[in-house]
């Protein structure tokens, strides 16, 4: 932390590394690509080929903010640093943030941040499988109005262990659904690995190689069948439980889907200045989340503490 407040003391200094990660190869105008560009005053800078006015930030999940830069990069190294996973309250106190809105705002800001459009898919050989998350345990009667959330997994293999994972919350175990989150996350070509559900039957049409393992007899065997997409699931349920106490809403299951996805994929980067960097890598990648379309899904409310 000590590194970090000496190196990133000043907003020029943030500033500056923003400029290297989000244009490494020198500035690009929105409007008339590569260019060269001049400083215009501390926050902004100017296209030396239109005049069109940029700054570092805008069009980033730090456009618009009232807070300095030094503070988010706090902010993205507590979070990097949180093992687990991080907690609103946990970064309203340690930022000194004086609203839990703010501080539960900037994690779900820094959340979608964890996953970058465009990233490279999984390939080889890739298990998929459906679970629930969240209502009642199999086997309570009469739960049904307890809501329920159906998540996609996508393990890829990597020898007898995990690679990387993809995951994705859908509405129902149709076609849309699940072959659309494969073509999203899963390169043509590559096995994909799944039980005998009648909706992966039609991947090989979709330029994928596919082997399907069907259960020869009680259903609790479905968890050797694909054991690594149930590793995965085993180890996100038991996250859920113990970083939020299962409170997770499902209008924000995404957000947590999307950081489980994050620190399961990096648990053997050893390093935690490489998270930090990745993390504001795709920062300034990432489009803008304004509050406004953050909470649409809760009635314009932030949830309450859990406690
Ligand atoms: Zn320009």
């Amino acid at each position: 932390m000590s590194e970090l407040e000496a190196r990133f003391s000043t907003e020029e200094a943030c500033r500056e590394y923003l400029f290297q990660l989000r244009w490494p190869e020198g500035f690009v105008c929105p409007r008339c690509g590569p260019q060269r560009c001049w400083p215009l005053g501390a926050a902004r800078i100017e296209c030396a080929g239109c005049g069109y006015q940029a700054s570092v930030t805008a069009g980033t999940i730090f456009q618009d903010t009232h807070k300095p830069l030094t503070m988010w990069f706090r902010a993205v190294w507590w979070v990097t640093a949180q093992k687990t996973g991080a907690s609103a309250l946990g970064m309203q106190r340690v930022l000194g943030l004086g609203s839990y809105q703010t501080a539960w705002t900037w994690l779900h800001k820094l959340r979608r941040a964890m996953v970058r459009p465009g990233r490279d898919r999984l390939s080889g050989r890739v298990e998929v499988d459906e679970t629930y998350i969240g209502g009642a345990e199999p086997g309570t009667a009469g739960r049904g109005a307890v809501q329920k959330a159906l998540v996609v997994v996508a393990a890829q293999e990597d020898g007898k262990g995990i690679g990387r994972i993809r995951m994705r919350r859908v509405p129902d175990a149709s076609g849309p659904s699940l072959l659309g989150f494969i073509d999203d996350v899963v390169e043509p070509g590559s096995l994909i690995h799944t039980d005998g559900w009648e909706t992966y039957k039609v991947l090989p049409e979709r330029g994928y190689r596919h082997e399907i393992s069907k259960l020869k007899g009680k259903p609790e065997q479905a968890w050797d069948l694909l054991p690594r997409v149930h590793l995965v699931v085993s180890h996100l349920k038991r996250w859920l439980l113990g970083t939020h106490q299962g409170a997770v809403s499902p209008a924000h299951l995404d957000y947590y889907l999307d950081e489980f996805t994050f620190r399961f994929n990096r648990r053997t980067s050893a390093s935690r200045g490489k998270l930090f960097y990745r993390l504001l890598q795709h920062a300034v990648a990432a489009d803008p989340a304004p509050y406004s379309g953050m909470v649409k899904h809760v009635r314009g409310r932030p949830p309450k503490r859990n406690r």
